[in-house]
């Protein structure tokens, strides 16, 4: 018998090895082993178990590692699809879909030791009248952690040995899982009552669920966007393709996807939670994934606290990065071996082990977080429609601002289109109202951080004891020095970018690469020495020291990356703003994601312009995303919420649309936009990044790969190749930067001959390259 395997070195290979007599039965595919390579042993995944092998000297395996095999055929697939489709090595692939903690040798669970009580015959031994006591103290638990014992007891381990030694205890080590959250009590809670958008919702839900629901105008491809067979990736071609699926049982429809677009508080998450529910009951788990930062224990308590008890209880379990490597290795295991059902986590959990899987949730959808920035550059969102496609699960994506690549799929008839435009709890929306700061400036003879309706604002709120959130995109004190003499301006000597000031720390820091220099006092130029040295722009810093000083006796906190520190920060400062020790937060995006405070009544944008004029095809979706989030933030509460939009440019459309709310506007206007420019979603782009210390070097690479591409691109007729040219970034971290950017609506296929470039390019060892397919990032 033969195993093949990928082993866990960067290979993009795999090996053939004999299963021996003893291991017979025991490898399955999924299975981790440990092989001789080389002079060496490595860990590896058995990926196939064929009949023979090309090779005729076959060294045999060395151990199974760990009991179960881990991962299923499934996640194997799946792991395939995604190396080819984001052109990376199968192992890193493979890795991807396992946690660090769970691929290690040894396997994980924490020990602990236990006491039991053991019954003897007859009198016993004798005993001091003190390990009487203790014994009692035991006879009464039955079993019992030691730690909790020697408390309970106020006892020593000699005592609780000299009672084993009798033959009355026995001491035992025992598995103790970790629980991220067993500290907290949960309430359970009831489903709610849908009102008629969350019923329809939940209807067409379910019946796609139950393999009744009306299939969409067409029938759906791969990923979003794709073209049709052709696109159709070799690890899904076999059984689950376009023609298979419309044959399955007689035309009936068993995988869709929806598109959930409700508003802020227009109660998909209880949408969410019967979903769930239905799939329980049909034996079926379920995944949701939420971006990192929405991952609060707020989200995670709604979850838990609705299947803690009933009919349908389960443990649901949490994958985030802020888990030890232990609580990781646990929560996985309880998937892995059934006993959660359900599971709520960041981008990774799109490849938790729940099986069968009957329903994924891809809650805000267009969130940028859910693409990884390393390889395997994949998007949570895509790498879900394509699970749910090989498991004939449903997948719903929820937002109240669908990213331009959903809402394209649903105007293509892949996706289904579910729509809550009301607020469950009947909340207004709130009033957003924009204020043109080049008028304001005309008046003011300058530019106020704040102009005098947003100070009026506020200082309304402050009476009335209700709260404030105030949102800056950019952190730090100014976002750059310069000399209105010489025209210097500090700028980091690693990184093509500007040093941003942080007052607080006196210092000035790039915020790519972290180089620090204290601030001068004055201009550095040794011929200038002006000491009127300028900072320009502003950032959080800022905000808060104006704020404190326009309203001296409000309590002003700031949260950003700077001010958070330690993990607890981020939890103190909701903490403290929701019990109402703070009037006013000023913040990054961190504050602008699905928080509900029901006191905040007012929501100020200090200058929306900020992530307009980013060199990005993207600029105008984010902008309207943000704005549109940031003022959900308000009016959560019994009172209207009232929001003001500080811009320069008042008048462009993600500012207007924002205003009203408008996303199907919005939509219509940059969808034109996207086509006339074949920007996605109307293509697709893979974006090729080389970077390297001698700028000579990478351009002339870069003009190679470029020389390379053009030798197939006639394969390719829609394709647009564009480049090699300096990244916006043109430099950090001491390394030059190039893009070569192509746009195709046949990804798949350019996947593949990217991947062949890669095999057979040859670079200078100086100069590295990496492919991003579907980028998200094009600085
Ligand atoms: P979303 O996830 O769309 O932002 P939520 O699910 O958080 O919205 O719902 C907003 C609020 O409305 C929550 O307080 C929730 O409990 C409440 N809610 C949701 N559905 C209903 C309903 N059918 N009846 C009454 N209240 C509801
Ligand atoms: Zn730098």
């Amino acid at each position: 018998m033969i195993a093949r395997v990928t082993l866990e070195l960067a290979l993009g290979k795999e090996f053939d090895y004999l299963i021996p007599d003893e291991m017979e039965g025991l490898v399955e595919v999924g299975t981790r082993v440990k092989v001789p390579f080389a002079r060496r042993q490595v860990l590896g995944c058995v990926t196939a178990l064929p009949e023979s092998s090309p090779h005729p000297h076959l060294r045999p395996l060395i151990k199974i590692v760990g009991r179960q095999s881990f991962v299923s055929p499934k996640i194997l697939q799946l792991a395939r699809w995604m190396g080819e489709y984001y052109c990376c090595p199968p192992e890193i692939a493979l890795k991807t879909v396992l946690p660090e903690a769970v691929r290690k040798e040894k396997e994980g669970w924490r020990e602990q030791l236990s006491v039991r009580v053991l019954t003897v015959n007859g009198a016993g031994p004798k005993l001091s009248k003190r390990q009487a006591q203790v014994l009692e103290i035991a006879r009464q638990r039955g079993e019992l952690p030691l730690q909790e014992l020697l408390q309970s007891a106020d006892t020593t381990a000699q005592t609780l040995r000299r009672l084993e030694d009798k033959g009355l205890i026995a001491i035992t080590p025992q598995i103790s899982e970790r629980d991220p959250y067993g500290r907290e009590t949960i309430l359970p809670t009831q489903s709610l009552t849908f009102n008629p958008d969350q019923q329809r919702a939940f209807e067409d839900i379910t019946a796609a669920m139950s393999g009744t629901g009306v299939p969409p105008k067409s029938l759906p491809d791969t990923l979003p966007g794709a073209e049709l067979k052709s696109d159709v990736p070799s690890a899904l071609a076999a059984g689950i393709g376009r023609d298979a699926q419309s044959k399955q049982a007689g035309g009936l429809f068993h995988s869709n996807v929806f598109l959930l677009h409700g508003v802020t508080g227009s109660g998909k998450t209880e949408v969410y939670l019967q979903a769930i529910a239905r799939s329980l009951q049909q034996g079926k788990g379920a995944i949701v994934l939420v971006p990192e930062i929405s991952l609060t224990p707020q989200t995670v308590e709604r979850f838990k606290a609705r299947f803690s008890s009933g009919p349908l209880q389960t443990l649901v379990a949490v994958l985030h990065s802020h888990l030890s490597a232990g609580e990781r290795h646990d929560e996985w295991h309880k998937i892995r071996q059934g006993r959660a059902r359900i599971v709520i986590g960041a981008r990774s959990a799109v490849f938790a082990p729940v099986d069968p899987l009957g329903l994924i949730i891809v809650d805000e959808e267009h969130e940028n977080s859910y693409k990884q920035e390393e390889s395997p550059r994949y998007h949570a969102r895509d790498v879900a429609v394509v699970r749910a496609r090989m498991e004939n699960a449903v997948v719903v994506l929820g937002s109240a601002t669908p990213s331009m690549e959903s809402f394209y799929n649903v105007e293509k008839g892949k996706y289904r289109l579910l729509e809550m435009p009301i607020r469950a709890d009947h909340k207004k929306m709130p009033v957003v109202r924009v204020v043109d700061m080049r008028q304001v400036a005309r008046k003011e003879k300058g530019t106020p951080i704040l102009s005098p309706d947003l100070k009026e604002a506020i200082l309304k709120r402050l009476e009335r004891g209700e709260q404030t959130l105030l949102f800056l995109n950019r952190r730090g004190f100014a976002t750059s020095l310069q000399c209105p003499l010489c025209g210097y301006v500090a700028q980091c000597p690693n990184c093509s970018l500007s040093l941003t000031y942080h007052r607080q720390a006196g210092k000035l820091r790039c915020h790519i690469c972290g180089h620090e220099a204290i601030a001068p006092a004055v201009c550095p130029d040794p011929k200038c020495r002006n000491p009127a040295i300028r900072y320009a722009g502003l950032g959080t810093e800022k905000v808060e020291a104006t704020l404190a000083k326009l309203f001296p006796r409000a309590r002003i906190r700031r949260m950003d990356s700077d001010t958070l520190k330690r993990k607890e920060d981020y939890r103190r400062i909701l903490g403290d703003f929701r019990t109402g020790k703070i009037d006013l937060l000023v913040g990054t995006q961190m504050i602008a994601k699905g928080l509900h405070f029901p006191n905040v009544t007012l929501v100020g944008i200090i200058y929306a312009d900020l992530s307009l004029h980013m060199p990005d095809f993207r600029a105008g979706e984010r902008t309207f995303q943000l704005l549109t989030q940031v003022a959900g933030r308000a009016g959560r509460g019994d009172v209207e919420g009232e929001v003001f939009v500080q811009a320069f440019t008042p008048f462009h459309p993600a500012i207007q649309y924002a205003r009203r709310h408008d996303f199907a506007g919005f939509y219509e206007q940059e969808i034109e936009f996207r086509r006339q420019l074949n920007y996605p979603p109307a293509s697709r782009i893979a974006l090729l990044l080389l970077k390297g210390r001698n700028e000579e070097k990478v351009n002339f690479s870069a003009a190679h790969v470029r020389h390379e591409i053009e030798k197939w691109s006639g394969a390719f007729p829609d394709m647009i190749l564009a480049g090699p040219a300096p990244a916006p970034l043109a430099r950090t971290e001491s390394k030059y930067r190039f893009h070569i950017m192509l746009r195709t609506r046949q990804m798949t296929r350019l996947s593949q001959r990217l991947a062949g470039l890669i095999a057979s390019l040859t670079l200078p060892e100086e100069v590295a390259m990496t492919v991003d397919i579907d980028p998200v990032n094009l600085m």
